[in-house]
Order: structure tokens, then sequence, then C-alpha cells
């Protein structure tokens, strides 16, 4: 766990850095935290040092569900900003950080409040659905929220008669229009970049120089609808592709009989997967798939995050209530786990 790091970051954001992830630094992370009363958590897309040193590796909403039933007052949330507002919002009263405040999200930043309000307005009586990657404001004008594991339960579970809205997932819309076989479903034009970047010639190739292959694959991906149409057409055998949450990945990891897996979602799932199955090779779809916000949680600014007490996540209670209330719908529909 030594090195320095070299990180992409968003256009004219700096991250926090200057820190090595070496031992000194692990030493200093976990007296912190511990001084704090503090659980750290992090996304499966963190860099491996982070995953490494955290108390808990998983998707964001299994990792919110951690954060709310954690005895620590201080959550850490090593992710992007709309999942430490999840943990908000599921467990308000605690002291909720995320170590760099500017790492955001370009899928949740692809609609707002204010432009699903006006979308509502356009659609009376539609049922709004909306992947968990979104703020906290856009839940609290959501009935039900969704994971890429139950979105096409929680679909179902609408009167066939009623329109729905979905955002702000336009690849994840496209799958769950396909598997309900609904025309009542209107989606929102989002994408997250990373995802969107890897795409279905690139899957094509790799799936033909891998005969034996097992496909794990986002929903997000905008290779999703790709791989589908290559089982479909007999190019891939139907059984090898596997489209799976971030969460989903890990237990399919334990439990394939293939050598090798193709990896189509951010490059940080990597790491989990090999810890999960270390004799199968894992292989990344797109090696370029890297989420530039993700990485922006660096070794110097956890260590910042747990020395200041920063940045801290607020949601005001009533937006946290309303947003609560689409999440607990989303729950008791079917299998909650997964998300991004
Ligand atoms: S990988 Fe995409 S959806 Fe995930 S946090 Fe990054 S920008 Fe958002």
């Amino acid at each position: 766990m030594t090195g320095t790091i070299t990180l992409e970051t968003p256009e004219g954001l700096t991250p926090y850095g200057g820190v090595e992830a070496n031992a000194a630094w692990a030493e200093e992370v976990r007296a912190l935290a511990r001084k704090r009363d503090a659980v750290l958590l992090a996304h499966n897309y963190q860099i491996p040092e982070i995953q490494d040193i955290a108390d808990f590796t998983g998707d964001s909403l299994a990792l919110s569900r951690i954060a709310a039933s954690s005895d620590a007052s201080t959550i850490v949330f090593c992710g992007v900003h709309f999942m430490a507002e999840t943990a908000k919002i599921l467990a308000p009263h605690k002291t909720v950080l995320i170590p760099d405040a500017r790492a955001g999200c370009s899928l949740a930043d692809s609609i707002t409040g204010a432009q699903l309000r006006e979308w509502k307005a356009q659609h009376p009586g539609a049922v709004v659905v909306s992947y968990v990657n979104t703020t906290a404001e856009v839940k609290a004008e959501t009935d039900i929220c969704c994971t890429s594991s139950n979105a096409v339960d929680v679909v179902r579970s609408i009167p066939a008669d009623q329109e729905v809205l979905f955002c702000p997932d336009q690849f994840l819309g496209a799958h769950v229009k396909r598997e309900t076989g609904r025309d009542n479903i209107h989606i929102w034009a989002g994408e997250c970049h990373v995802h969107a970047g890897i795409n279905g010639p690139e899957l094509a190739e790799r799936a033909a120089a891998n005969p034996d292959a097992d496909l794990f694959i986002h929903p997000e991906c905008g290779c999703a609808t790709s791989a589908l149409y290559l089982a479909g057409e007999g190019t891939v055998a139907p059984a090898r592709v596997k489209i799976l949450s971030t969460g989903d990945m890990v237990t399919a990891a334990r439990d394939t009989k293939a050598s090798t897996v193709l990896v189509a979602t951010e490059i940080g799932m990597i790491h989990q997967l090999r810890k999960a199955a270390p004799e199968i090779d894992f292989r990344a779809v797109n090696e370029r798939a890297s989420c530039r916000y993700m990485k922006m949680i660096t070794p110097a600014a956890l260590l910042r995050s747990l020395r200041e007490g920063a940045d801290e996540v607020h949601v005001d209670l009533e937006t946290a209530a309303r947003a609560k209330a689409s999440v607990q719908r989303m729950i008791e529909i079917g299998k909650p786990g997964g998300g991004e």
C-alpha cells in the first residue's frame, strides 16, 4: 500500500494531494476514526487504498443501510456527494462527512428538482421512479426510488394504466422499458459520462476475443443494450451475459464457473472482484472508464476529513423526510440490494 497515486480530476478542480497511502497514513486514519467514533464506508469505485482502509466497501445503497444501522455517531462516506446525502437521509441524526464535497456525479447532476417538478406538471398523475443516483431534492420529488437490481420490479408494481416518469438514467430506463414491455413510461435523457463511454463495439470486440468469458455488465453502461442484442443473435451465449449492480457483481464473481470475466463498469470495481475471486481473470471492457469524481477521495482528503471533521453533509429535515419516504418505498418493493 505505497506509492504515489496519479489522479485525473474534473476540470478545474484540484484534488487534495501530497499524502502517501502508507502504513503511517493507515495508522493515523484508524486512530482518528476511533477518536471521532466514526465508521469508514467506501464505494466500490474508490481507489484500492481507500477501499482497503474502510470498515465496509460496497454499493451505494448497501453502504447507506450500514450507515443507518451502525452504532457509530459519525459516518465518513468515501464516495460521491449524492451517496453521502442518501446516508444522511437514512441517518439524519448522525454526523455525515464526505472527504471532498466537490465529488459530484454527472448522472445525479443531469436532473434538478426544478426540472423534475416541471416534468411532473406536464404529466399529471404519473408515478415518478428515480434511480438512487439523484440528489436529495430530486428524491424528495420522487414517488419510488429504485436501484439497478429492483428497477424492473418497482415499475411492475405500478398499475399498468398509470404513466411512469423514469429518471435520470436513459440506459437503465431503456432496460426497464424492454423488460416490462410498457409503452407509457417516459425516460429522462440523462447519463453517466463514464458508463456511457463503455460502448457496444468495444464490448463485441472483447467478447469475440474471449469466447469463454462471462460478461458482467452494469445496466447504466452504453453497452448493456448491445450485450442483450449480442446474446439475442447468438454471438454471445445468453447465459454468459449478466446485467448486474455492483453489489451483485461480487456475489456473481464467487458463483461463476468461468475463468475469465469481462467487466463493463467503472474500473475501481475490479479491485473488489479480484479480492472476492482471486483465481478469476477479471478484465475491464474499457480500461479508461474511471470516474474522476470518485477519484477525488484521495488519501490526503480522507486524512483532512478526519482531522477537521469536514466536509459535513447537510440535508434539511423536510427534504430528508420526503426523500426518505421514496427510499423506504423502494426497500418495501422486492430486492433492495444493489444500486451503483
Ligand atoms: S461513475 Fe458515473 S454515475 Fe457513478 S459516480 Fe461517477 S459520474 Fe456518477
